[in-house]
């Protein structure tokens, strides 16, 4: 069962902002990618919760993910305490993702940066044998890699996934939340129309993509250092 890519992040979307296309890749190369959204957006400024699930599980099968759930953490108040570590935990143990992606741990909003340390102590808690997690009890998982999605933050990643060929699913996605994106009169600036989206979210595949010598690419950050076998083949020209 080593075969999971996991996403966890605070809001439903927040995976349709940041690495859709990432989920759209590795699912082309056969790997089963699942998506835990921490909270159900009962506190959004448009929409209810059962909009935003519906509208979630749209995005979920554009993106082809074979399995999302959310939590029931508070919406705009996720708290990194140990309750909810186990409550990931027992997640974690249930569905064992070998990579699990979390939101890059600085930003604007605090859900988002607290659930990268949140989601990283709940990889941690989830592999101590002696811990017990709510559920089935299922055996203690660690992931073996965790990745920052780090698109919305002013950070150089460490590298870009190729998403050239997955940009318009991935824009498909993140407009599946029509309560959020889809143009509307009353507008307000934290709402922008389709057109901007589209164009934006292309804006920003098309940075990370050239930084890496591809078209649309999305950024990740990883703590640990990069191993390489064969100098002869790695990517990315420099000069
Ligand atoms: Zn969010």
């Amino acid at each position: 069962m080593g075969s999971w890519e996991g996403c966890l992040f605070a809001h439903r979307d927040d995976v349709e902002q940041t690495c859709g296309g990432t989920l759209l890749a590795m699912n082309a190369r056969g790997w089963r990618t699942g998506i835990l959204d921490l909270t159900r957006g009962e506190s959004g400024t448009r929409g209810t919760a059962a909009d935003r699930e519906c509208e979630a599980n749209d995005a979920a099968r554009i993106l082809k993910v074979a399995h999302r759930e959310a939590l029931d953490l508070p919406d705009g108040n996720v708290q990194n305490t140990y309750e909810n570590r186990l409550k990931i935990a027992g997640v974690l143990r249930r569905l064992r993702p070998r990579v699990v992606i979390l939101p890059y741990w600085q930003g604007r909003h605090p859900d988002h940066y607290t659930s990268a340390t949140l989601g990283y102590e709940a990889c941690f808690v989830s592999g101590l044998a002696k811990v017990e997690t709510p559920g089935e009890g299922h055996p203690p998982h660690r992931p073996f890699k965790i990745f920052y999605a780090s698109l919305y933050a002013d950070v150089r990643p460490t590298f870009v996934v190729d998403i050239t060929p997955y940009v318009e699913e991935r824009l498909r996605a993140l407009l599946a939340y029509r309560s959020q994106y889809a143009s509307q009169v009353e507008g307000g600036k934290l709402f922008v129309p389709e057109e901007e989206i589209r164009e934006r979210t292309l804006a920003e595949a098309r940075h990370y993509g050239l930084l890496a010598g591809v078209r649309y690419g999305e950024p990740f950050v990883q703590k640990e250092v990069g191993l390489v076998e064969d100098l002869m083949v790695v990517p990315v020209q420099s000069i």
